[in-house]
């Protein structure tokens, strides 16, 4: 397997023409994604970073221009004159077209660079403890997640969904901001809807906007029978991390889907009232309370099934209501902080640091170990100057007499972390306020949380700076 990652890295040398045989390149892939060999492929993302490193060049570089005419003739030519022709047998059937089936092998084994081996939870992947590959989000994208987005719609195979997946596992903040405009939404919209008529929406369905994206320069087949469900469940996992993914940053599905509220909706309730679809209760439940969310934002008629989903008791409380009260809306916040994995510095979006070995993860504020820093100069800023006027020398201050009064803000239940917040022997009055205004001017948290908790704290504090942010027409609901 070595020697053949070999061979391929350097028949992937030239990103505008590689010289690989397609057909081979599908063979390796799914041997390199074969539980059996495991250990093998854990040993390649140590020892052949330029394959990896090539895989993911190839498959950003026609992102770009999107004109494939070229690469498919180099790719014809190369699995006409490949040798080893024998082996082509086992190359997929759905995957006739040389592009397609190039494209789906190289998304393969980069979505076996950031799953496979035995550290891959989503906070680890790019720091490379054990010198794997990828060691930086440059590595796995060399452009942008464009490319990847444009293969997740056009393949009707599963590794290009499961590589955006993980993509948004691992580096969610910086891939959204792609993913959440411009041609990339078009294009996961599109897989969406086409995953959910697994793959056999006409696209005269789709809106002029997203037609034009649909790539026609690839010939698109069915999803092989077993692809199907593992399609289907990878995008309701898309939904999934998109609502609440590692960052749990709850508005990325609102300027994801506006616009499209009406084509996702219908494809969802299509989906889920075709008896013959593979689906189960839990799944059902996510994509219609999905669907209900994307009723009640544009304002369609409730969906029958909508309804039906909205009558059952609800499984956890319901944090989309009219707006928490002004302790529980910190706690939430907080919450959101504490798993946050980017540099806490004003401005600052690092998501690792530099150490004495090579990237690191960030550091944690020795006091309250709950923000993170890049560096020194990093946490220096926030200390004294710190985001929306609020220094973290208060906010560390005020965390540390909540771990002290035995509620941690880590696991503390709303009410006890409510009878602490308000009472005025625990907290300073610039503690309470500071607070609150850190938690309410961050963007992360979605507005209509924060409405009940201005009004609140407004009525408690009378502080100007909120008032000011809570005039009508800065918020999408008026005040
Ligand atoms: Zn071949
Ligand atoms: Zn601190
Ligand atoms: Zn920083």
């Amino acid at each position: 397997m070595a020697a053949a990652a070999d061979a391929l890295t350097v028949q992937l040398q030239d990103k505008e023409h590689p010289a690989v045989c397609p057909k081979c390149l599908h063979v390796f892939a799914n041997a390199l994604c074969d539980a059996r060999n495991e250990k093998l492929a854990v040993s390649l993302l140590k020892s052949h970073h330029r394959f990896f490193t090539a895989c993911a060049q190839v498959a950003s570089a026609p992102g770009a221009s999107g004109d494939l005419s070229a690469l498919r003739s180099t790719l014809d030519g190369n699995v006409a004159g490949c040798p080893n022709k024998a082996r082509h047998v086992f190359a997929s059937h759905a995957l006739r077209d040389s592009v397609a089936c190039a494209m789906d092998a190289l998304c393969h084994c980069l979505y076996v660079s950031v799953a496979k081996g035995s550290n891959k939870k989503h906070k680890n992947i790019l720091l490379s403890k054990s010198g794997m590959w990828p060691s930086t989000l440059d590595e796995l994208i060399p452009t942008d997640v464009k490319a990847y987005a444009r293969w997740a719609c056009t393949l009707p195979r599963w590794h290009a969904v499961a590589l955006l997946s993980r993509l948004l596992l691992v580096a969610r903040r910086k891939v959204m901001e792609d993913l959440s405009c411009g041609p990339s939404r078009d294009r996961i919209c599109a897989t969406i809807v086409r995953a959910m008529g697994l793959w056999r929406t006409p696209d005269s369905q789709f809106p002029h906007e997203i037609r034009q994206y649909l790539s026609h320069d690839v010939p698109l087949g069915c999803p092989p029978p077993e692809d199907a469900a593992l399609i289907i469940t990878l995008v309701i996992g898309l939904f999934v991390v998109f609502e609440e993914g590692p960052d749990r940053l709850l508005d990325d599905f609102r300027s994801f889907s506006s616009g499209y509220e009406r084509i996702l909706h219908d494809a969802i309730t299509a989906f889920v009232e075709d008896p013959t679809r593979p689906v189960d209760g839990n799944q059902k439940d996510l994509l219609l309370s999905v669907a209900s969310m994307l009723c009640s934002r544009a304002n369609f008629p409730v969906h029958p099934l909508v309804q039906e989903l909205r009558k059952q008791p609800p499984k956890y409380g319901s944090l989309e209501r009219d707006g928490l009260n002004l302790a529980d809306t910190i706690l939430v916040y907080l919450q959101q902080r504490r798993d946050d994995q980017t540099c806490s510095g004003p401005g600052c979006k690092n998501y690792t640091r530099q150490g004495d070995r090579g990237t690191c993860a960030l550091s944690l504020c020795g006091k309250c170990k709950f923000l993170r820093y890049c560096s020194p100069e990093c946490q220096k800023r926030d200390w004294t100057v710190g985001s929306h006027d609020v220094p973290h020398k208060v906010i560390c201050s005020a965390l540390c007499k909540f771990e002290k009064a035995g509620v941690s803000p880590r696991s503390a239940s709303m009410d006890d972390f409510s009878n602490v917040y308000f009472d005025k022997t625990t907290l300073t009055t610039e503690e309470f306020t500071l607070l609150a205004q850190w938690a309410l001017m961050d963007e992360r948290l979605p507005r209509e949380f924060k409405i009940g908790a201005l009004k609140l704290f407004m009525r408690e504090s009378g502080n100007a700076v909120l008032r000011a942010i809570a005039k009508p027409g800065k918020f999408l609901c008026p005040v």
